[in-house]
């Protein structure tokens, strides 16, 4: 068999939505439990199982490190140690996840290291690394996905922090103001994280913030972002991570748009269902927003000073061939693309390069590998394909994710 049904586990996060999982896929949560994120892959922290022909079922990583050559294919094998390269999430989040940022690879070894010698514990909560591997990340919208991603331009931060600054913001925004380049936004940022009263300039900043909000003067905009903050310092009274959206990018992608985020861009995830693909990797630095561990000067020695252009925010994709649709960038580590079948006679042949994993967003769609071996998947349901497949086809009515590690 190369094709295997998979049984994923779910993390029962604080900000996760009870209930979209449940009305898109069918989930079961009778407990009414946060269903934040369901995790399908091979990471240590939350591997999915296969389902085997003789109704047991095993590991995924067991059924990998049985035979990595074959089931990674050997190109894969090779080139990431015998491990699948990425790990494929669905996320759904009812209030806002940490500002975070991820390291690249030489900063992900160097961290991994400097913490095994000081002996602290993968389950520490103090742990900054889990493992010793990058984190890029793409984020596709099964809903409206609300979230902050990447500096915003220097102009615009400072023409931000101008309306609704006190004496104390004044005071750091200026370190900006006298440098408008990415040493000037650091320090600015330094600043604003290390600072000794942080619930005082949120305080300061939310008092400006509530008076322009109320007075309804500004422009759509602009009282969406108001709005925001408050929403956040409500959530989190005094937190730092309150005035993020006045230094990071908002976004709000419709249901099929996607984005990149690559590794040392802060960001925030804030409302809304979507799938996420990243490198096999759990590190995390948080910037506020969060009761979790925050380490700052890792998260200032890993972040990226660089504005982003809002523009250059979502990804285009590319069309693979008449039913599937790529979301293509230059990380080695992972693919995404999705194939949308219209009705039952619908039919697309697949090569394969890796392995991959299926999700289907919507539908029902079966997956015939080379032995005539069906599998039908109903939407919320997945599975695990092995690099011995070759090829394979899909059929049916309705939309697939397809993850694998680019050719
Ligand atoms: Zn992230």
């Amino acid at each position: 068999m190369t094709v295997y049904h998979l049984e994923n586990p779910i993390i029962n996060n604080d900000w996760g939505c009870p209930k979209t999982m449940v009305e898109l896929y069918g989930y079961q949560n009778p407990d009414n439990r946060p269903l934040a994120e369901l995790w399908m892959g091979a990471h240590p922290k939350a591997v999915s199982f296969v389902n085997l022909n003789n109704k047991q079922q095993m590991p995924l990583s067991e059924l990998i490190a049985n035979e990595p050559v074959a089931v990674l294919g050997p190109k894969c094998a090779n080139k990431f140690t015998n491990e699948l390269s990425f790990l494929f999430k669905v996320l759904s989040a009812d209030s806002p996840l940490s500002i975070q940022s991820h390291p690249n690879k030489a900063q992900a070894i160097a961290g991994w290291e400097k913490e095994n010698i000081k002996k602290i514990p993968l389950s520490a909560p103090h742990r900054n690394y889990k493992d010793k591997n990058h984190k890029p990340e793409l984020v596709y919208a099964i809903t409206e996905f609300h979230a902050l991603n990447g500096f915003r331009q220097y102009s615009q931060i400072i023409e931000l922090f101008d309306l609704i600054k006190g004496p104390k913001l004044g005071l750091l925004i200026n370190k900006l103001a006298d440098s408008l380049n990415s040493d000037g936004l650091k320090n600015f940022y330094e600043a604003l994280m290390t600072h000794p009263e942080p619930g005082e300039l949120v305080y300061e900043a939310i008092h400006n913030i509530e008076i322009r909000f109320n007075k309804n003067e500004d422009s759509k905009e602009f009282q969406r972002l108001w709005q925001l903050a408050i929403e956040l310092n409500t959530e989190y009274p005094g937190d730092i991570g309150v005035l993020s959206p006045f230094l990071i990018n908002h976004i709000i992608l419709q249901p099929g748009e996607a984005m990149y985020l690559s590794a040392g861009t802060l960001h925030a995830y804030l409302k809304g269902t979507s799938l996420e693909i990243m490198a096999n990797s759990d590190n995390v630095l948080r910037g506020g927003l969060t009761h979790k561990h925050i380490d700052i000067n890792e998260l200032l020695h890993t972040t990226v000073f660089k504005p982003i252009d809002h523009n250059n925010l979502k990804i285009a994709c590319t069309s693979l061939n008449e039913y599937e649709q790529c979301f293509c960038t230059d990380v080695e580590d992972f693919q995404l693309s999705i194939v949308s079948l219209e009705n039952n006679s619908s039919k697309l042949s697949c090569k394969v390069h890796s392995a991959e994993i299926l999700f289907v967003i919507e539908g029902e769609v079966a997956v015939i590998a080379g032995n005539n071996k069906s599998l039908t998947l109903k939407a919320g349901q997945s599975c695990f394909v092995s690099a011995q497949s070759k090829a394979y086809h899909l059929k049916g009515k309705g939309q697939v994710a397809r993850a694998s590690t680019p050719n």
